[in-house]
């Protein structure tokens, strides 16, 4: 099974709906990539810094007390314990050499809640390059800490003024600066969206976590997993960790995405409550109300704030190859404060929907062997769960 085709394809979904400016960029990048991609040099590099660098590989962590509780043996992948705290720096360190090896010392990214933006603003500071992230002005209000530490990282944060001044209009102004500064510039963008070749290349350097696992799960079970379950914002963690299994027919695979919260059901639930639509240019699932016009998504998780989802998991979505479930905020605070419980490990509130689902599941799987993604550490999410305790209290 190859995905994407040549054309950037996954099935119906994908493609590369961009103005006419920007197709040279993205051709340039997809042939550079296919040459990288072979090059023993460049790999032994990514290799070098995701060692020494990021601290991988990662520890797969049968998680004894929680499997107890619930009846299921659980196993965590621990991308909680990377440098910077989640599974992003896989992704950043791999564009950044590419980067590199295009001969290009500009970095620019958008960022929403700036988990991606300091994790970019990681690499240009290792890899010595400017860098400029685009944010909505409203994010920036939102994400004081997150932007102070892009710019203690030496990067520039340009605050975005233009429609709801959140990430979908910080993504039109970083297209518009790549498409006038393509020479020099090269655009890292954060999980498995955006037109072809990125979510192809996303995926690729994310599937370290999936291969590692395959790997460390077959040494200590002796068997594949029954289930794979991670968090789904725009893709990265999940596809990183399914795409390795994918001709495992054997081994289920669920993606948990975010419900947000109130009378308004699945605010942030792309796959299950989006219509087929264009954002960010690729086809896939978007938020939208019945004008077409994209909604903003909502969830207490910042990085699963995304009305839109990675083409490749609408593909899953279409061949039944992945199951998409939905969490609610509530339920995420439920499952944040479970694993800091009975694990020790404070998670972060987006892997923190993956572990509640772990409940519903237990009901219906007993007995079962599951993988769990644990994308990130909840450090950076302390103040979100205290006020949001403090809010509920009665
Ligand atoms: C950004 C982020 C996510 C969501 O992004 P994906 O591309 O779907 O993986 C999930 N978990 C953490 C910790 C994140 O920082």
């Amino acid at each position: 099974m190859k995905v994407p085709d040549n054309r950037g394809y996954f099935g119906k979904f994908g493609g590369k709906f961009v103005p006419e400016t920007l197709f040279s960029c993205l051709e340039q990048l997809e042939a550079t990539y296919k040459k990288v991609k072979k090059d023993k040099k460049f790999r032994e590099e990514l290799a070098y810094y995701l060692k020494e660098y990021a601290g991988r590989p990662t520890s797969l962590y049968f998680a004894n007390n929680l499997s107890k509780l619930l009846g299921i043996r659980v196993y965590l992948k621990r991308e909680d314990l990377l440098h910077t705290g989640a599974h992003k720096i896989n992704n950043a360190l791999g564009q950044i050499l590419l980067a590199k090896f295009m001969g290009k010392k500009r970095i620019i990214a958008e960022t929403g809640a700036g988990q991606h933006g300091v994790a970019v603003a990681t690499v240009a500071s290792l890899f010595g390059c400017s860098c400029d992230v685009y944010m909505g002005q409203e994010d920036i209000r939102r994400q004081r800490m997150n932007v102070f530490r892009m710019k203690i990282l030496g990067a520039q944060v340009i605050p975005v003024k233009s429609g709801s001044r959140t990430l979908k209009d910080a993504c039109s102004e970083a297209i518009r600066d790549w498409v006038t500064n393509v020479r020099d510039t090269y655009y890292l963008i954060g999980s498995t969206v955006g037109p072809h070749p990125y979510p192809l290349i996303v995926r690729d350097f994310q599937t370290v976590i999936g291969k590692e696992a395959r790997r460390q799960i077959l040494k200590k079970e002796g068997k594949l997993p029954d289930y794979l379950v991670a968090c789904v914002g725009g893709g990265s963690n999940s596809l990183g960790l399914f795409y390795p299994f994918f001709n495992d027919k054997r081994v289920k695979f669920i993606g948990v995405e975010a419900a947000g919260f109130g009378l308004e059901d699945f605010n942030a639930a792309s796959l299950i409550k989006g219509k087929i639509g264009v954002l960010h240019g690729a086809k896939s699932y978007v938020l939208q109300d019945d004008f077409g016009q994209i909604k903003n998504a909502h969830s207490v998780a910042p990085g699963l704030d995304y009305p839109g989802v990675g083409p490749e998991h609408a593909f899953y979505k279409s061949i039944s190859r992945a199951q998409y479930v939905a969490v609610k905020d509530k339920a995420s605070i439920e499952g944040f404060k479970l694993l800091s419980e009975v694990e020790g490990i404070i998670p972060a509130l987006e892997a923190s929907h993956a572990i509640y689902y772990l409940k519903r599941l237990a009901a219906k799987a007993k007995g079962a062997t599951v993988l769990v993604c644990l994308s990130g550490r909840g450090d950076k999410d302390l103040e979100i769960v205290q006020e949001y305790i403090n809010k509920n209290k009665d």
